[in-house]
């Protein structure tokens, strides 16, 4: 197990991660005891850094390798293979985080405990839950557990991601994709069309009989004009992207004959990739901390929950105002969180965050946009502050889009060594 770090260099550790100064008076004797549940890019980066504040954490995770959504569509393009999106949790024991591979099933916020699926009862100071999202199947008419092993969501990575890749891999030249795309929230706002993008990329290089509808319960999405020029320059004809305002929300799914139905008519595809609506990990709700919306409303500076104290809530369950659900967010709200426990548990006040998002996507393998900014807690959610952020520019050389898409890698090596390296 790897030694607490004395408080005069916590600082230097955290200042790397985190984008303002700690207050270091010593913690109480005792060391506190956090629980996280979750081990994504929320969870197990909350782990890392509140072990390094010299707290003792145990990190409740379901599987024992995590699966990484980032760059997951690129697997389904077959430009990646799966086991590039898998990673483990040993660098975690190595920082003296206890990792228990359970469920957690239930949560007693004034007890301050959390139940797992073995039937043993974890008890903690302060709990930090960053379970992610669950799929609302009870939106969407015809789509259930039976239907996703027909028709893939892929949008928990895993075996699923794998399936759509199979289906494409199968299908006839001449076959054609569906894809329906929920209204907002979600998680990744823009990884429906970086993922509509490279099927069609997949398509045009081995399929070019074929083509892409895409769904969309929503008329406008994000970097939509910068998709849209890259989808004309690069897959003319190929892809047909149905706005809420043509048609295009689906409202039943009919599994056996893989068609989606909308409020205008009713589509057929030999592939059919459904991207359901969704809430917060179903640990929230029982949890008490979602609410009627299924995420999770927090204070901005602590991340803690605004319907039960004690529990701090980040990554995609959290309602984080402006900033979008992603893996880069979750990241840089776990840092805060993390800070801002600590802070708590000492007795003094967290420090206010500013935080950064940036969503990179590829339109093909050598050709990557991004928009970026930057947030900071206004009346009483995340705001993004004003002129602070952008998109990629339109019109740009192919050079600067290969620049991005090799940025957008970079970004991946690096968030996945500091989470889980
Ligand atoms: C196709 C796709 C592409 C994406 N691309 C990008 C991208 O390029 N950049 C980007 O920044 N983001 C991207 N995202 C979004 C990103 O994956 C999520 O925003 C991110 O994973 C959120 O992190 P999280 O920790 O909140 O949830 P997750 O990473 O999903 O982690 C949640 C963890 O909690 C565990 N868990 C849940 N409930 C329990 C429980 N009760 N007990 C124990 N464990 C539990 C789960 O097993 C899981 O490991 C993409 C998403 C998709 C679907």
């Amino acid at each position: 197990m790897r030694r607490a770090i004395p408080w005069p260099h916590r600082r230097a550790v955290l200042r790397g991660l985190v984008a303002f100064p700690l207050a270091a008076p010593a913690l109480a004797q005792a060391k506190p005891r956090v629980t996280v549940v979750g081990g994504g890019f929320a969870g197990a980066t909350a782990a890392r850094v509140l072990a390094r504040l010299g707290i003792t954490v145990t990190l409740v995770e379901a599987s024992e390798t995590f699966a990484a959504c980032p760059f997951s569509n690129a697997v389904i393009a077959g430009l990646r293979g799966m086991e590039a999106q898998r990673f483990g949790y040993d660098a975690l024991r190595r920082d003296g985080i206890v990792i228990a591979q359970q469920t957690a099933k239930s949560v007693n916020g004034p007890g301050r405990s959390v139940t797992l699926g073995d039937g043993s009862v974890l008890a903690h100071d302060r709990l930090v839950l960053a379970p992610g999202i669950d799929l609302r199947l009870d939106a969407l008419p015809g789509y259930d557990d039976a239907a996703a092993a027909k028709l893939p969501h892929a949008w928990k990575a895993g075996e699923q991601t794998v399936l759509l890749r199979r289906q494409l891999e199968a299908m006839p030249d001449g076959g054609t994709v569906l894809m329906s795309v929920p209204a907002n929230p979600y998680r990744c706002p823009p990884g429906p069309y970086e993922r509509a993008s490279l099927i069609a990329h997949y398509l045009k290089t081995k399929k070019p009989r074929s083509k892409l509808i895409v769904l969309d319960a929503k008329d406008a999405f994000s970097k939509q004009r910068l998709f849209q020029a890259a989808w004309a320059e690069l897959y003319p004809g190929l892809i047909e992207h149905v706005p809420l305002s043509g048609g295009g929300k689906v409202t039943a799914i009919e599994a056996e004959t893989g068609t989606l139905v909308t409020e205008f008519g009713r589509h057929q595809g030999a592939v059919v990739n459904v991207i359901p609506p969704q809430r917060a990990g179903a640990i929230a709700e029982a949890a008490g901390v979602a609410d009627r919306t299924g995420w999770c409303p927090i204070d901005p500076t602590s991340f803690e929950s605004r319907q039960q104290p004690g529990i701090h809530v980040i990554g995609d369950a959290a309602i984080a105002g402006a900033m979008p659900k992603s893996a880069f967010a979750a990241n840089a709200q776990a840092k805060a969180c993390a800070v801002a426990v600590a802070a708590l548990l000492r007795g003094t006040a967290p420090p206010a965050p500013k935080l950064i998002n940036t969503c990179y996507s590829l339109v093909a393998p050598d050709y990557g946009i991004s928009v970026a900014g930057v947030y900071r807690p206004a009346g009483g959610l995340l705001a993004e502050v004003d002129g602070a952020g952008g998109t990629s520019p339109a019109g740009a050389s192919r050079d600067t889009r290969a620049l991005e898409a090799s940025y957008a890698e970079d970004w991946f090596k690096t968030i996945t060594a500091e989470v889980f390296g």
